[in-house]
């Protein structure tokens, strides 16, 4: 784990503790990767947004060692919506031309998850179903042509039309011993589904850790399109929430609300302490042989994390590297979501150069 911060006080202190929220989520949920997992690189979660104040001496110093730099004392200063934030043309940085050579596919993706409704560890077949009903509506009222698409939920698709969807990257795997840990699988299939437009650049994950992941992705390096796409698509599901009906009628949860659970010192709320904040995390899939050959994937990412970036398998996180190495941003708080992309573009730049400087061609 990255950083222990359930010592014997702290368990002493929590450990009768039930939180306020829907889950009455306790110490020995939040921690339970952690101690099933000791390698896992976080190891806890939390079951309601309320757990994340109330077991404050817990948490408050696991976030602080995640997302480096940043305080809970001084909160997240950023300014404007995520929408805002989210402007492409605010991207300082470009990829250098060998970079993009050697990109295979990009994908952003912004982590949320509905208010009104306990997190995923801590939720039920119930709280699952009743979100993803909701999500159908949003996307059946979706009418922006290049977003608009369908719903597929796990439960009734076919084991051809999953794997197609895990093996194009738009889809969950499922089936991982550290999520399932943390009680992301409860109930599974139960709830679970994925959105996409046709062409698939406009991806939504509903109930695999959160509510919702909101996903843009396509092959080559368009980091710029795709944030846009990102943009768009998050202020469509966004808009659908608040538009469907006043309190208190079927559908009407989000009737002048905010239908995200928000933070008010570090911004949207999320079920693993490596998401809070933006929720953000912009990756480039990478070819890049001869450094998996000469560094491996463990000093890779090393190297990534020194410039506040990290390296994941070639189907994602807990995944092999096969061919290609997934760089995306780390930190998610308190950074406006184009610098994170920033920083994702700067070490990409700088691993595709280390990669050129070894000799032996392609
Ligand atoms: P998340 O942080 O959204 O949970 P994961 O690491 O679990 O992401 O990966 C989820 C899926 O997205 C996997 O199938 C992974 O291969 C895919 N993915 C991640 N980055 C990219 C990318 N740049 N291009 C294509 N697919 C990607
Ligand atoms: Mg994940």
């Amino acid at each position: 784990m990255l950083f222990r911060s359930c010592t014997p006080e702290i368990w002493e202190k929590y450990k009768d503790q039930k939180s306020t929220g829907a889950a009455k989520w306790t110490i020995a949920r939040a921690i339970n990767t952690g101690i099933m997992y000791p390698h896992s690189f976080v190891g806890c979660h939390a079951g309601d947004a309320e757990a994340w104040d109330e077991f404050k001496d817990f948490y408050y110093p696991v976030i602080e060692a995640y997302h480096k730099g940043f305080s809970m004392e001084v909160g997240s200063q950023l300014q404007g919506t995520a929408a805002e934030r989210m402007d492409p043309a605010r991207i300082g940085e470009a990829l250098s031309g060998a970079a993009k050579s050697k990109i295979v596919s990009t994908r952003i993706r912004i982590a949320r998850n509905l208010t009104g409704f306990p997190l995923n560890p801590g939720g039920t077949g119930e709280s699952r179903s009743e979100i993803c009903n909701l999500l159908q509506k949003v996307y059946d009222g979706i009418e922006d042509q290049d977003l608009r698409g369908d719903m597929f939920r796990h439960d009734t698709m076919s084991n051809e039309q999953r794997q197609a969807l895990i093996d194009g990257h738009q889809m969950f795997r499922g089936c991982d011993k550290m999520q399932a840990a943390s009680g992301y699988h409860v109930d599974w299939p139960i709830g679970r589904g994925v959105f996409h437009n046709p062409d698939k650049s406009f991806v939504n994950w509903i109930n695999e850790g959160d509510h919702i992941r909101i996903i843009a992705m396509g092959m080559g390096s368009d980091v710029k399109g795709i944030f846009s796409t990102l943009s768009a698509g998050t202020g469509a599901v966004s808009d659908g929430l608040k538009k469907l009906g006043p309190v208190g009628e079927e559908g009407g949860k989000y009737f002048g609300m905010e239908p995200f659970q928000m933070h008010p010192k570090f911004g949207a709320i999320t079920c693993c302490p490596s998401n809070l904040g933006t929720g953000m995390r912009g990756s480039v899939h990478i070819c890049i042989p001869k450094l998996i050959k000469a560094w491996g994937f463990k000093k890779i990412d090393t190297e990534c994390r020194k410039r506040m970036c990290q390296a994941r398998g070639s189907s994602g996180e807990h995944s092999a590297v096969v061919d290609r190495v997934g760089i995306s941003n780390w930190r998610r708080i308190g950074i406006p979501e184009y610098m994170l992309l920033q920083d994702m573009i700067n070490c990409v730049n700088w691993i595709v150069t280390e990669e050129d400087k070894l000799g032996g061609g392609k």
